[in-house]
This record gives C-alpha cells, sequence and structure tokens, in this order.
C-alpha cells in the first residue's frame, strides 16, 4: 500500500487484491460476493493447510467499478498487482519474465456463481522466447517447456485475442498425421518447437501483429479479458437464463502454474465426493496421466478412473488408485477433510506434479434431484447436517424431475429433434395430429402424443386424452407448456426442427418422416424427441424421497392441497401427500357427451320449469361424481367450486350439435341460434358468469349444493369416510351476491339433511379473484366462511404481470402480450400480492377464524409458497403433480 499513499488520498485507499498461498490467505469462504466462487474457495483451502498453488484475486469490485469507469481500471490496481504478484515469486522462489527462472501463472475468470459462458482460463502465462528456453533447462525437460508453450499460445490466442481456435487445432492434427503419431504425448520437444513457431505466424497472419512478447503485457492482456468477458453474448445469455444480475461482476485470480504435463509421474483430474448423478457415497472421479488443465474433460484421451471402484467392468484403465497409490491416498484425505469442512458434496480439480499433489479448486457440486435427496438423507444421518440443513439443501422445483415416469436410461433411443423441456416427464404413444383423434384414440384405451403447431384452449380435450404433447412452436409459457404442467403431463414444446404438415398428416425431423400412427417418445425434462416407445421407469417415492417428505411435513405450518376434480386426480393428489382438495371445478364433469346435452337442454330451455327439468337429469350425474370424490378424500376437505364459465362455451358451435340439441329439447333449431346470440359474451373473462348464474338462474346452484349434500349424506351413512365439503361461490365482487348465495346454499342443505336423515360438516366460502373483491373482503367475510385466492384470474384482472419492470414491455404490447400467464412469476410483487395481503387483513378483521387458501399455479410455486406463508394463509393447493414440491417448500418457508 506503500506506493499507492503516496498519491493525493482523493479517496480512500482500496483493498483491490486478496493474496493466498504458504498455508495462509486473506479471503476465505464467506467472501463469495467479493472474490467470486473460484477465489473465496482457493482462499479457504490455504488456510485450511491444503497444498494450493500461491496466487492472487482481484476482487468484483474492481470489475464493477470498471464498468462504472467507462472500463478503467481503478488506481493503485496496478501496483497492488505487483505487490501481491512479487510475494507469489517469493513463495515459488522465480521471478515472472525471468528468462533464467520463470515464474508461470493461470489467469482465470471467477464470478459468484459459476458461469460457463466466461472467459476460459488462461494456463502457462508468462512464457516467451527466452524464458521457455529457462524452463527447459530448468525442468531439463525441453518437451514439457515446448508443450507448455504451444498451449499457452493456442490458449491465449484463443481466449484473449481471439483467433479462431481451429487453426490451431488444425496445425497440430496435421502435426500429428505427419509424424505418424496418435497423442499430444508422442509429440517429440522438436515438434513442438515446430508448432510454436506455426502458432504465432498464423496469430500474426490473422492480427496482423506479432503474438505479445511482454509477459507484462500478457498478464494484463489476460486480466482485461476476463473483466471484457464479464459482458460477453455468452456470457449476458447465461446470466439472464440463471437470474443472475450484471451488477456482480466477476473477480479475476491469478494463481502460480503447477505442471501435470512434465511426464508420467505428473496428471490431472477432477472428482465428486460423493456420486452426482445418484447421490451414492463413493469417491468419484477422473484424471489424466501427463495431461494439463482441461485435458479430461476435452477428451483428448480417454480419462481413467480414480478409483478401483470406479473401474467400468472389463476396462482396461488402471486407476489412480493403483498407478500412484501414494498421491491416491492424499487425495482421499484432502477430500474427506473438505467434506466435512464444508460439509456438502464437493466438485474438486487437482493437479499432480513430479508425484505431488495440489489443489486447483472446490466447490459445492451440481447434483441431480435424486444425488440431491440421497445425499442430503444420508448427510443427516451421519449427523454432518441437521435436519433443517438436509431440507434448506433442496431445490422444490427440482423435485419435478422425479415424480413424472423416466426415461429408461438403459435404452437405446435415436433422436428426432430437441426443443424445450416444457413439462417434466417422458410419454410415449402413437402420433396423432388432432385433438379430436387423439380422444377418440384415447377411448380405445390407446396411447397418444398430440403433435401441433401450437395448442389452444379448443385442443384441452385433446391434452387430456394424450399422454404427452409436442409443439413445434411456442416457448416455456406457451398454451401448450401451461396446460401441460397443470396436468402434470410430459410436453416439450418449440421444437422447431419439427415440420407438421397437417394436410399430409406428418412431420419431418432429422430427415425422417413420422407419420400419424407411428410411435414416438418425448422427455419433457430434456426436450427431446425420439423415434418410437422408448421405455420408461416409474418414479420412486418411497426411501430417501420419502424420508425427506417425513421431515418436511414435521416443519411446515402450510397445509398442502390439490387441484382436482377428478378420481384419478383426486387419487394421484393423494398419494402425493395432499391434505385435500382445495380447487374442484364443477364445470369439466359437464362435457361428458351424454351431460353436455342435458346441460345443452338446461341453457336452451324457455323457462324455469323446462331447466329444472333438464338438471335433474343431471342431478344424478353430479352426485356420483361427488360421491366417489368423497370417498378419496376420507375425511380431508374437499372444496368444490359451482358453475363458474359463461354458459355460451356449453353451447353447440357446429350444425349438427346443434340439430341434436333441438330436438332433445324439442325446439326449432332457429331458437337454438338465438339462445347462443343472447348468450354472446362481449368479455367472456368478466360477462354473466359465476356467482352472477347463480343470481340468475339460482336452480343451477341449487342443483349443484343438493347433489353434493346428498353425496356427502350418503358416503357419510355408508360409512365410506366422512365428507368435509367447503362450497365455493366464483367471482363474487359484491357481498350481496354471496349473503344471498350462502342462503340459497344453506337452505339446499337443511332440505337434504331433513330428507337424509342426517347431517354433514360443511362451509360457505368464496373465491377471491376480482380486485374489486380484494377490496370488499372485510364486508365480504360477513357471509364468507373462507376465502380462496384465485390467483390465476387476479393477476389477470389485476394486470398483475404488467412489464414495468422491463424494457421490452413495448414489444410485448405490440405482441398483445398484456399480461401473460407465467407460472414463474411470484405473487410477491406489487399487484396481486399486495391485494392478496389487503383481502387477508381485512377478512381477518371482520372473522378472525376466517380460513384462507390459494389455489392456481401459483399455489405451487416455491417463491410464491414462501409469500403465503408470510401473509398467514392456512393453505396451498396445487396441481397433483406439484404436491411433494409445495410440501418440501412449505417446509422451507417455515424456517426461514
Ligand atoms: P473453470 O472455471 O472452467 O473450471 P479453471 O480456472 O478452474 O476453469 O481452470 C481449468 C483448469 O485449468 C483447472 O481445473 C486446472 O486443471 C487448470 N489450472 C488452472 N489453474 C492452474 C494452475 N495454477 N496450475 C495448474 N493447472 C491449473
Ligand atoms: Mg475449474
Ligand atoms: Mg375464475
Amino acid at each position: 500500500m506503500s506506493k499507492t499513499n503516496l498519491k493525493p488520498a482523493t479517496q480512500p485507499a482500496s483493498k483491490f487484491v486478496y493474496s493466498f498461498g504458504d498455508g495462509s490467505a486473506e479471503g476465505k469462504a464467506d467472501m463469495k460476493n467479493l472474490l467470486g466462487g473460484k477465489g473465496a474457495n482457493l482462499a479457504e483451502m490455504c488456510s485450511l493447510g491444503l497444498p494450493v498453488p500461491p496466487g492472487f484475486t482481484i476482487t468484483t469490485d474492481v470489475c464493477v467499478s470498471y464498468y462504472a469507469n467507462s472500463k478503467q481500471i481503478p488506481d493503485g490496481l496496478k501496483e497492488q498487482v505487483a505487490e501481491a504478484l512479487a510475494k507469489v515469486e517469493k513463495a515459488v522462489g522465480n521471478k515472472f519474465g525471468d528468462a533464467a527462472n520463470p515464474l508461470l501463472v493461470s489467469v482465470r475468470s471467477g464470478a459468484r456463481a459459476s458461469m460457463p459462458g466466461m472467459m476460459d482460463t488462461v494456463l502457462n502465462l508468462g512464457l516467451n522466447d527466452k524464458t521457455v528456453e529457462g524452463l527447459a533447462k530448468k525442468s531439463n525437460n525441453p518437451r514439457f517447456a515446448y508443450d507448455s508453450y504451444r498451449r499457452f499460445i493456442q490458449m491465449y490466442s484463443d481466449v484473449v485475442l481471439e483467433v479462431d481456435h481451429y487453426h490451431f487445432e488444425e496445425m497440430l492434427e496435421r502435426k500429428k498425421h505427419e509424424r505418424k503419431v496418435e497423442l499430444d504425448t508422442e509429440l517429440t520437444a522438436d515438434d513442438l518447437k515446430d508448432l510454436v513457431t506455426q502458432y504465432k505466424d498464423v496469430v500474426k497472419k490473422e492480427l496482423g501483429n506479432p503474438f505479445p512478447d511482454s509477459v507484462e503485457e500478457q498478464l494484463w492482456g489476460a486480466i482485461m479479458a476476463v473483466f471484457n468477458s464479464w459482458m460477453n453474448p455468452r456470457a449476458n445469455t447465461y446470466r439472464k437464463l440463471h437470474d443472475i444480475p450484471e451488477s456482480w461482476g466477476t473477480a479475476v485470480n491469478v494463481q502460480a502454474m503447477v505442471f501435470g504435463n512434465m511426464g508420467d509421474d505428473c496428471a490431472t483430474g477432477v472428482a465428486f465426493t460423493r456420486n452426482p448423478s445418484t447421490g451414492e457415497k463413493l469417491f468419484y472421479g477422473e484424471y489424466l496421466v501427463n495431461a494439463q488443465g482441461e485435458d479430461v474433460v476435452a477428451g483428448i484421451r480417454t480419462p481413467q478412473p480414480l478409483t478401483i471402484a470406479g473401474k467400468e467392468t472389463g476396462g482396461e484403465l488402471p486407476a489412480m488408485e493403483e498407478v500412484m497409490p501414494d498421491v491416491f491416498k492424499e487425495l482421499v484425505k484432502v477430500y474427506q477433510k473438505l467434506e466435512s469442512h464444508y460439509r456438502d458434496m464437493q466438485d474438486i480439480e487437482f493437479t499432480v506434479q513430479n508425484r505431488k499433489l495440489w489443489m486447483l479448486q472446490t466447490r459445492n457440486g451440481k447434483r441431480t434431484a435424486a444425488a440431491a435427496i440421497k445425499i442430503a438423507v444420508d448427510m443427516v444421518n451421519e449427523k454432518l447436517i441437521t435436519k433443517e440443513e438436509g431440507i434448506k439443501r433442496i431445490d422444490p422445483s427440482s423435485l419435478d424431475q422425479l415424480l413424472h415416469p423416466t426415461l429408461d436410461p438403459k435404452a437405446q433411443k435415436t433422436i428426432l429433434a430437441k426443443g424445450l423441456p416444457a413439462s417434466p416427464g417422458a410419454a410415449s404413444g402413437t402420433v396423432v395430429f388432432t385433438a379430436e383423434e387423439a380422444e377418440d384414440r384415447a377411448q380405445h384405451k390407446e396411447k397418444v402424443i398430440l403433435v401441433r403447431i401450437e395448442t389452444s384452449p379448443e385442443d384441452i380435450h385433446g391434452m387430456h386424452a394424450a399422454q404427452g404433447i409436442l409443439t413445434s412452436r411456442g416457448g416455456m409459457t406457451s398454451h401448450a407448456a401451461v396446460v401441460a404442467r397443470g396436468m402434470g403431463k410430459p410436453c416439450v414444446s418449440g421444437a422447431g426442427e419439427v415440420r407438421i404438415d397437417y394436410k399430409a398428416q406428418s412431420f419431418v425431423a432429422a430427415g425422417k418422416t413420422i407419420k400419424a400412427g407411428d410411435h414416438i417418445t418425448i422427455n419433457g425434462s430434456t426436450g427431446e424427441v425420439m423415434l418410437g416407445d422408448v421405455p420408461t421407469v416409474q418414479p420412486q417415492l418411497s426411501g430417501d424421497f420419502a424420508t425427506l417428505m417425513g421431515w418436511a411435513d414435521s416443519i411446515r405450518q402450510l397445509k398442502i392441497r390439490a387441484n382436482a376434480e377428478t378420481p384419478l386426480d383426486a387419487t394421484t393428489a393423494r398419494k402425493f401427500g395432499a391434505e385435500g382438495i382445495g380447487l374442484c371445478r364443477t364445470e369439466h364433469m359437464f362435457f361428458d357427451a351424454e351431460r353436455i346435452i342435458a346441460m345443452r337442454e338446461m341453457i336452451v330451455a324457455k323457462d324455469e320449469k323446462g331447466r329444472k327439468a333438464a338438471l335433474a337429469k343431471l342431478l344424478p350425474m353430479q352426485r356420483k361424481d361427488f360421491a366417489e370424490i368423497f370417498q378419496i378424500m376420507e375425511g380431508l376437505p374437499v372444496t368444490i367450486r359451482l358453475l363458474d364459465p359463461p354458459l355460451h362455451e356449453f353451447l353447440p358451435n357446429t350444425e349438427a350439435d346443434m340439430q341434436e340439441v333441438a330436438k332433445a329439447a324439442n325446439v326449432s333449431i332457429d331458437m337454438i341460434r338465438n339462445r347462443a346470440s343472447e348468450l354472446h359474451e362481449q368479455n367472456p373473462m368478466l360477462g354473466h358468469r359465476g356467482c352472477r348464474l347463480g343470481v340468475t338462474y339460482p336452480e343451477i346452484y341449487e342443483m349443484q349444493a343438493r347433489a353434493i349434500f346428498e353425496a356427502a349424506c350418503d358416503v357419510e351413512k355408508q360409512k365410506k369416510g366422512s365428507a368435509i365439503a367447503e362450497i365455493m361461490i366464483p367471482l363474487v365482487m359484491n357481498p350481496k351476491e354471496l349473503q344471498m348465495l350462502k342462503k340459497l346454499v344453506d337452505d339446499t342443505a337443511q332440505s337434504v339433511f331433513k330428507e337424509k336423515g342426517t347431517k354433514v360438516e360443511y362451509m360457505v366460502g368464496t373465491m377471491i379473484e376480482l380486485p374489486r373483491a380484494a377490496l370488499r373482503a372485510g364486508d365480504i367475510a360477513q357471509t364468507a366462511e373462507f376465502f380462496s385466492f384465485g390467483t390465476n384470474d387476479l393477476t389477470q384482472t389485476t394486470l398483475g404481470i404488467s412489464r414495468d419492470d422491463s424494457a421490452s414491455f413495448i414489444e410485448d404490447y405490440k405482441k398483445k402480450n398484456i399480461v401473460e400467464q407465467d407460472p414463474f412469476v411470484t405473487l410477491d410483487q406489487e399487484g396481486v400480492g399486495e391485494l392478496i395481503k389487503i383481502a387477508a387483513e381485512r377478512g381477518k378483521a371482520t372473522r378472525p377464524a376466517i380460513k384462507l387458501g390459494i389455489c392456481g399455479e401459483h399455489g405451487g410455486d416455491p417463491a410464491s409458497i414462501h409469500f403465503c406463508q408470510k401473509t398467514g394463509l392456512n393453505y396451498v393447493s396445487c396441481s397433483p403433480y406439484r404436491v411433494p414440491i409445495a410440501r418440501l417448500a412449505a417446509a422451507q418457508a417455515a424456517l426461514k
């Protein structure tokens, strides 16, 4: 600091550089924000006494200030770097740029979160025509010196000077061909020396300037390249995809080189302290003898296993455990120390130089959801972490991978195309191109995949019937994607390479023509589309998964329910641990072929008498639906929403259907047409629907309430479990609506109880899905015994996902994308969340014991579940397949 202090002190001197090496470090693991993940962990490993080549980290603050000051590095940085470099020289005993005794360094990027989009590491920096000779002499190994030099020129030219790397690869290949050898390691010092000359020539030719000789210029070139890479298009895209803020910046690590390419007692490798795909507690990894850097992952030679246990059956390559038993033993000690220190599975990188082990990186290893669960449960059992920590470590959304049938990993597959992994799980079936055909074939017990350019609400019945959905257009929030996720069905969306020809009833992909009737398999977890039926395996919900869920259940406070309207949904929901049904829609119950006619008769009836006659036909069918669901739910609460959509949605639109209804209702077809135009809704979302229908046609809600109570009494009487019905009146905006309809429900209950000679528990409440209802919640709660927040409609009616935080909102408007129903947008933002808070407060003020819940896609979104916990809701309800996700997220919310 002495040099910088000589300057006029306009600003307090800042610390830009943190040194590490020789068993101590200025940084530590919890300084990731400042030092980046790599730098912080290098420092931590040093302090743990592990063998780490000395070096230093330039902070992320420097990168931030670089961008804030039109790409100028701050005053004092050069001096601090020189000082830190001097420390490294002293520790190693070499000098940077010294012809006889040169220090070589690596320059490594490293942000807070690991970011593959950024600059690749430059190794062996500090070599030029003079220092390479020194290195050769000193190591007494010219081959090694020139191997390092040619690697350096290639890497530096590629990542710093941006000369296309294929030039170098081509020359290397040509050289190997000329010398009639297969491996890099078989090239001699002279071969490599010649390559160096060729490489330099190509740089000169490509850039018009010679490759930099000055080691200072090399060092600063690489440091600046790391800063610049923070804003390269690859990094920008990666950040966007992973929600990493631009403001974080990256750190730069400069570190003394150790050499894995000095001969056969040298190596480089990577390892995981436990198996990252299964979680098994087995040290796992690969290494290469006489190699450097990324050779292991680059596939230059076939890497060898670290452990004898990791040798593939029949594999000839010897394990490190056999070849270098002493180094291996040390590595085992190191990994055990790291794992117990970090108390998590580590992903480590190391190099062996002349049988000495050097550690170059450690970080918490990425893992599959299955591995994450096994590791968490094992670590709790090993007393390494607490149950609470185990719970907190699992990303609830990742459980999705485990809750659907998955492709048998051992199966052969032919990939036709790749789209977006829109809804997880795998499915195989016959290709169909229309919803109608999907339904037809499914009725004959055939498994089908619905293939559409994109889907729309008219395709819903076909999507229901299909095992999975494939679209060639549309993103993660397209209709197909959102609906499929809600249904828990696999979906691959936006598979652009799939060229669909509806007329020809076929699609072309990967040069193959697939016709309707052919079989394909889709994997909604990866986006892959495959030829034929690829075998799948059912999800395993026992073992570690069940253990973890049990812990979550003992911690969480929120109850978890499911949205379910069929016996199958209800069964699935219970299997996944739902504690009730939070939304049972009743309109879908009217779409069955036999029912829709009675429904239409009811709609076109001239008067109440006609309507009642038609409703009488529907009553036994509804009663049967509810009885089945009550039986499956065995005394758990079931929230049933009375009829919600506008009536015109039920009307026929083909001539043949109109004829049929006219006949059944004994009216003229003109009458049907008139009725249809009468019922036409200007605004189908807010028009004559929901409780407004109940107000004008009370006999509809009366029939539904009767069906519910009769079913509940029957189930109760037959001792098939007691039923708890929560009757939900939709779309209320005015407290009077609810008063009137609650009375209707209560009166119906009383008469049914009298007729049946028995009683059941029930509640009447409403869905809060209009901003006005949220604001009038205090008055509505005079009547409502519960609120369920219908956040899908509430989001739309609040224009809840306005894009005012994004520069792209004008583009959205142009695409008429005013409110996107995006299930991944959390409630905890102005607008919708605020209305929920207001409604919850006002509702409780009137009726302190009011039951509060949420249905709609947000009920299965972990961030929104945190919001629900904070806001004091009693339960969340989500699609059956998201119930385990919600259970875990609720436990995490309770731990916050
Ligand atoms: P990434 O972020 O892509 O993992 P790293 O900075 O870890 O990149 O560098 C990649 C590899 O380069 C390391 O795994 C290691 O093998 C090698 N490497 C980096 N620094 C050094 C060094 N100082 N000495 C020897 N090898 C190094
Ligand atoms: Mg690395
Ligand atoms: Mg609604």
